[in-house]
């Protein structure tokens, strides 16, 4: 099998949505080209006393449009190529939302679950210092990603703020509330993704109760889009962790806040459901992460990591809908191959663009010291989502494209059109 490099698939998007745009060779080149490329060794006291050394990354893209704005993965696979292609896709996703804010991620290779909440604690404070003079409010504005969260931004925020001699909340968004976190930005990705599913199921005629939805990824995109889809009344047939996934065989429905229990009493979901101790093993089933993206379901939401749908088992995928909440699950021969088949990919720049854009309304209201309300936060996402959307559908009709070339070729307008201003 050949190995899937990401930045190439990112890369091929581009260049294809470029020149059907007309923008030149030198300015593509441009838009692909990372301003830097950051790579650190964070040294950290572990509980035991021995020194042990990891590998930060920030990657810097294009801050034509406002200073850079992404993610930070902890992950024993996080390297500077899948860093890279995140922090490119962060700008194309910043600009499809029309947010103003360039491309940025970052990652440390390490397994968070084997660190001790201290261990994490310094690691994530090292990061800080090791990256302190390229990150900042004006400069650039890191988040949560992949086995990162709220606490690992109040840690980083408070170091930050430590450094730089004076309270700096809007270095990082992504914080709890009571370290100046916005309303909704915890649920933000998953809420963003269900406003742009509301959209489109207006035009397809989707009635939530007799569709069903296969979820993968049970972390923080993947748990709170699974729980709304039940709240709306979707039939949500199976999800899963990184261990493997559980199915509904009679296409019933399951709560998810129910399989939160579980694994948070047995360290996975397995293949029992239960709901309070009543628990039914029988018309549920253990199946694999790979089995799950192949299921008979009308809407299939990837939101794990990348790479999930590719040439080797596109065939195979059954839903309608795939809404690509993980940045880069779908390689372009998956795109290509469902498109022909005329199956609706929502694209991950539309499909998870929720969670920078509440991360935009944090970084926004800690400069100008201002503070939501839930349902603020909420009509404003909703606006965002909703305009974006009908913008990318009524491109992708009127020029036959896919709703990713569509989202693409909105978004190179805008950046080629700031770079042209910042150099007139
Ligand atoms: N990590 C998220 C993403 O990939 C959020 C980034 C942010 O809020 O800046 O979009």
């Amino acid at each position: 099998m050949p190995s899937i490099n990401p930045f190439d698939n990112a890369m091929h998007n581009l260049r294809q949505s470029g020149s059907a745009l007309g923008l030149t060779d030198e300015q593509i080149e441009k838009i692909g080209m990372p301003d830097a490329i950051l790579e650190r060794e964070l040294s950290i006291t572990m509980d035991s006393g021995e020194v042990k050394v990891f590998r930060g990354y920030r990657v810097q893209f294009n801050n034509a449009r406002g200073p850079y704005k992404g993610g930070i993965r902890f992950h024993p696979e996080a390297n500077l190529d899948e860093v890279k292609t995140l922090a490119f896709l962060m700008a194309i996703k910043c600009a499809v939302v029309d947010i103003p804010m360039g491309g940025g991620k970052g990652g440390i290779q390490v397994n968070p679950k084997e660190l001790s909440a201290a261990e994490l604690e310094r690691l994530s404070r090292a990061w800080v210092r090791a990256f302190f003079k390229d990150i900042g409010p004006e400069k650039d504005i890191p988040a949560p990603d992949v086995y990162t969260n709220p606490t690992i931004m109040a840690w980083m925020a408070d170091e930050y703020s430590k450094l730089a001699g004076k309270p700096t909340p809007a270095t990082f968004t992504g914080k709890p509330i009571s370290a100046g976190g916005s309303q909704g930005r915890d649920t933000a990705t998953g809420q963003g993704a269900y406003y742009v599913l509301e959209a489109l199921a207006a035009h397809r005629g989707i009635v939530p109760r007799e569709t069903t939805v296969a979820v993968q990824g049970f972390g923080n995109a993947g748990y709170h889009i699974a729980q709304i889809l039940h709240d709306a009344g979707y039939r949500v047939v199976a999800v899963s962790d990184s261990r493997g996934a559980i199915y509904d065989k009679r296409h019933q429905g399951m709560d998810p806040k129910n399989i939160m229990l579980t694994k948070e009493e047995k360290g996975e979901i397995g293949g029992c459901y239960c709901a309070g101790t009543v628990c039914d093993c029988e018309n549920y089933q253990k199946i694999t992460n790979d089995a799950l993206l192949e299921l008979d379901v009308d809407i299939l939401v990837p939101a794990a990591l990348e790479n999930q749908i590719t040439a080797d088992n596109v065939e195979r995928v059954q839903a309608d809908i795939i809404l690509e909440v993980a940045n880069g699950a779908l390689t372009p021969e998956a795109d290509a191959a469902l498109f022909a088949r005329n199956r609706v990919v929502v694209p991950d720049s539309l499909a998870n663009a929720g969670g920078v854009t509440v991360s935009y309304f944090e970084w926004f209201q800690n400069t100008y010291a201002e503070s939501w309300e839930e349902e603020k936060v909420q009509r404003k996402l909703r606006e965002v989502m909703v305009t974006t959307f009908d913008a990318i559908w009524k491109r992708a009709l009127d020029q036959g494209l896919t709703l990713r070339q569509a989202a693409y070729h909105i978004a190179l307008e805008r950046i080629a059109a700031a770079m042209q201003k910042r150099h007139s």
